[in-house]
C-alpha cells in the first residue's frame, strides 16, 4: 500500500517535523508530555495543525486527527477536503508498524476527503535534546477505509 511520496506530502512531512519540535518544546517548557499530532493539506494547499487533546475526563478525549479537521472546517468551511493527512506518534523505539488512526476518525477522514486523500502515519522519539523521525507508512483513505459507513448522507451534500 506505500505509494512515493508526491511533493506535496513531503512539503506537509517537512511542515510537520518543525511544527512536532516546536511544539513538543512548549509542552516540555510547562511540564506536558510528548503526544499524538496530526496535520492536514488540504484542497485548498493550505495546513492545519490538531494534537491529540486529553482533558480530565476520559470520555471528552479528542483525536488529533479530528482535531486538526475541525481547524480545517473552521477555517475554510464543510466544504473544505483533505488532500493528505499526517499522523505523527510518539514512539519509545522504531516500530515495524506506525500508529494508523481509529475508526471513528477513518469515518471522518473518508467523510471530508478527495477521492485519491492519502494518510502518512510517522514515528518520531526523542534523541537527546530534539526528536527524530524514523519511519513513515503510507495509505489511501479508501484503503483504510474501504467500506465506509454512510448514516444520513443526504445532510453533507
Ligand atoms: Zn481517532
Amino acid at each position: 500500500m506505500a505509494h512515493e511520496l508526491t511533493t506535496d506530502e513531503q512539503q506537509l512531512i517537512s511542515y510537520a517535523e518543525k511544527a512536532i519540535i516546536r511544539f513538543n518544546t512548549i509542552r516540555q517548557n510547562h511540564g506536558g508530555i510528548d503526544t499524538l499530532y496530526s496535520f492536514i493539506l488540504s484542497d485548498s494547499g493550505k495546513i492545519y495543525d490538531g494534537a491529540c487533546f486529553e482533558p480530565s475526563i476520559q470520555q471528552a478525549t479528542i483525536c488529533g486527527e479530528r482535531h486538526a479537521i475541525a481547524n480545517l472546517i473552521l477555517q475554510e468551511s464543510y466544504s473544505a477536503r483533505i488532500r493528505s493527512i499526517l499522523v505523527a506518534d510518539p514512539v519509545p523505539s522504531v516500530q515495524n508498524v506506525s500508529t494508523t488512526p481509529c475508526g471513528t476518525c477513518r469515518h471522518i477522514i473518508h467523510q471530508f476527503s478527495t477521492p485519491e486523500a492519502t494518510v502518512l502515519c510517522m514515528q518520531y522519539m526523542r534523541q537527546g535534546t530534539t526528536w527524530v523521525f524514523p519511519r513513515i507508512d503510507t495509505y489511501l483513505i479508501k484503503d483504510l477505509y474501504p467500506y465506509p459507513y454512510t448514516p444520513n448522507e443526504h445532510l453533507w451534500d
